[in-house]
């Protein structure tokens, strides 16, 4: 067993394994119990798994439709998010609602966006391995209860954590990959969009194709 399996276990959610062994089977399962979300929403803000508990203001869960069709997942909160509790704030967050318009998406109507770390690393550095290790559990758990039909992991962080892989970002991208046999599109983080314009193209080009894959489900 993976260490994150051993995580997810410890802290009672399904392995990995089994999160694929119930996404192959032929009959989709049905949507889970909603307390399973209120367990979850009580679960993320008390937790104190990893270090960063001691830095934030408050958590920041996730947000939109439950039962999206559509998961973005990005990396962590950072100063905003960590101040609003909500993911995708401010200059970055404007940029990932136009990238989403342009694909005739809206944030909270069939998409529901989160990143893998639940608090703000300090100073908006990057994850540490161990607090990506504690904290995927609660990413895992979100989309076991959402069960998205399509996923896109933004950032290097959230693509190398669900697709288990140290492979960079321009060599994941332009390909459909599989979690838990769902489809799974890998682009740029919003934020690192900001800092590299040129690079903006590329990311529309992945929206286009996870739109494409989308419709092709
Ligand atoms: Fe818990 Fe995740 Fe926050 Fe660490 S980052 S304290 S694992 S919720």
């Amino acid at each position: 067993m993976s260490r994150r399996d051993e995580v997810l276990a410890e802290m009672g959610f399904s392995p990995v394994w089994k999160l694929r062994e119930t996404a192959s089977a032929k009959e989709e399962p049905a949507k889970p119990a909603s307390n399973s979300w209120i367990e979850l929403k009580q679960a993320v803000p008390a937790c104190t798994a990893c270090g960063l508990h001691k830095g934030r203001t408050q958590t920041v869960f996730g947000v939109g439709d439950e039962k999206a069709d559509w998961l973005l997942v990005g990396e962590a909160p950072g100063a905003e998010e960590d101040r609003l509790g909500e993911p995708f704030v401010g200059q970055a967050g404007r940029l990932l609602d136009n990238m989403l318009a342009a694909i005739d998406l809206n944030r909270g109507e069939n998409v529901y966006i989160c990143n893998v770390l639940k608090c703000r690393p300090p100073g908006n550095r990057n994850p540490e391995p161990d607090e990506v290790a504690k904290c995927t559990p609660f990413l895992l758990r979100q989309i076991e209860l959402i069960q998205p039909k399509l996923i896109v992991a933004m950032g290097r962080f959230a693509a190398q954590t669900l697709l288990n892989t140290d492979a960079s970002i321009a060599s994941l991208r332009g390909r459909v990959h599989r979690y838990a046999e769902r489809p799974l599109i890998v682009t740029y983080h919003p934020a690192y969009l900001l800092r590299n314009l040129p690079d903006k193209s590329k990311a529309w080009s992945d929206l286009v194709f996870a739109r494409r894959t989308m419709a092709g489900l």
